[in-house]
């Protein structure tokens, strides 16, 4: 007779401490299998050296190492995720199947269906909040409508925060000889397909953000958290970072709840994937220059800024947020291109590409989104510069010719700043 089990399924919540689903599963009746699925359907999008394919992977061989001390091992699968669950509903005789809920439309879809799949498998299927403090609908106005305006929203979460003392942790490590002995081996990169990347996902580091208030604007200085990738991929608890941050700093904890409102408007209107937050801005009659595009991505634009930002991400994975803002609004308002472009293009190379927070912020920056900046408000990249990288050492950093006298801008910003407010004017649809 097979052994009765309960599977966990890690998924974007990559570690063994305070995790919330895990903690649940290791307090079942049955012993526990880890399981990661490399899922096809996402991995056949992407290059074969892609650098977030080589962090999970580290990810989980931390993982694994941690498991292997107590005789256990984690059970790493690749495949089309219905495949790979029915597959292993007739190899193992599984109780239950925990997770942790992903709140991304292809996720809830996916889960949905492997859920009624486990349930006809007369197994039990559970679901635990973890990537957030407050998910789907806990934070709303007061007539059950989602905030679409962050200071409100922010308000409430703080409100509701400070109710409920803090987040709890949960504290796995006690139930460790729950999980099931085995010794499942774990695969090389090239089984799974895949070739080990140059780039690194960048350790995070709070000690930098003593001053963040004050130094979080200036793209010279490391005084951000880089926690973005891993907040992502779950290899940090949000619920320890935030309580750190409720205690230590506000201005960090505010940038926290950001995500969490992007979070809770792509749940809230998933349509914002492929389409304005704003209907009223459908109409605009964006340029789509496909030279302008490539000038953009290489980073050759002429201006410094955006220029430094494009290299540092095309290099690196990563990009300042103050950066990010300028050649955002650069690509939609001084070359009159879809937020949307720009959108695809961070998401291919941003090691911390996150859906809700990619989305959100793009249509931020293009003015189509929610509480987003006004149309008429086009960042000078100029001014960004001379503001907060006024020794220019960010973008000697990034662009090694920069002093051998750099290209001329390829649009003339006044020209721009007048043809983005005219051609969004009469595309308002009103
Ligand atoms: P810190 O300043 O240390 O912030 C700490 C954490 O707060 C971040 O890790 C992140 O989780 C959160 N945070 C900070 N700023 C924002 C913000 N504006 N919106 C939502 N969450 C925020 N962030 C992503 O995680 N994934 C993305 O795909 C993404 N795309 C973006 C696209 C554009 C056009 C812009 C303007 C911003 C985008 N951001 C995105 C938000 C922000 O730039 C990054 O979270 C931040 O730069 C990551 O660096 P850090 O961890 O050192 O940030």
């Amino acid at each position: 007779m097979k052994q009765k089990v309960t599977f966990f399924w890690f998924r974007r919540d990559l570690r063994l401490e305070d995790n919330v689903g895990l903690f649940h599963a290791l307090q079942s009746d049955f012993p526990v299998i880890p399981l990661f699925i490399f899922d096809e359907d996402i991995l056949e999008n992407l290059p074969k050296n892609d650098a977030r394919v080589s962090f999970i992977y580290d990810s989980l061989q931390k993982i694994n190492e941690e498991l292997k001390t107590i005789e256990s091992a984690i059970l790493i699968k690749k495949g089309k995720t219905a495949e790979v669950w029915k597959s292993l509903l007739t190899q193992f005789d599984i109780q239950k199947v925990l997770f942790n809920k992903d709140y991304e439309p292809y996720a809830i879809k996916r889960d949905s269906e492997i859920s009624s799949l486990v349930q006809q498998n007369g197994a039990v299927s559970l679901s635990y909040k973890d990537h957030v403090i407050f998910e789907e609908k806990e934070i709303t106005k007061s007539d059950g409508l989602p905030y679409t305006i962050y200071t409100p929203y922010k308000n409430k979460w703080l409100e509701k925060y400070h109710l409920s003392g803090q987040a709890p942790e949960y504290d796995t490590k006690p139930l460790f000889s729950n999980f099931a002995k085995n010794q499942f081996e774990f695969p090389e990169l090239s089984e799974i397909g895949f070739e080990r990347s140059s780039i690194k996902v960048l350790p995070h580091n709070l000690t930098q953000i003593a001053n963040y208030k004050e130094t979080r604007d200036f793209p010279a200085l490391d005084s951000t958290s880089y926690l973005s990738p891993h907040l992502r991929f779950g290899t940090v608890s949000i619920r320890k970072l935030v309580n750190w941050a409720n205690k230590k700093n506000q201005t960090f904890l505010s940038e926290l709840i950001w995500r969490e409102f992007f979070i809770q408007i792509l749940f809230s209107f998933p349509h914002v994937v492929n389409h304005n937050f704003k209907p009223a801005y459908d109409g605009i009659e964006w340029s789509n220059n496909e030279e302008d595009f490539k000038r953009w991505c290489s980073g050759t634009t002429g201006y410094p800024m955006v220029d430094a930002g494009m290299r540092q991400l095309n290099e690196t994975g990563y990009m300042h947020n103050r950066v990010r803002m300028v050649v955002a609004s650069f690509l939609c308002k001084h070359l009159l291109i879809n937020w949307q472009w720009g959108e695809a293009y961070f998401a291919e190379k941003l090691l911390d590409f996150e859906l809700a927070s990619n989305v959100g912020n793009w249509q931020w920056a293009a003015g189509t989104g929610c509480d987003a900046a006004p149309y008429f408000r086009v960042f000078n990249p100029e001014i960004q510069q001379k503001k907060f990288d006024e020794k220019g050492s960010y973008i000697r950093k990034w662009i090694p010719e920069f002093d051998l006298g750099y290209n001329a801008p390829m649009v003339d910003h006044a020209f721009a700043r007048d043809r983005a407010i005219a051609t969004y004017k009469k595309g308002i649809i009103k």
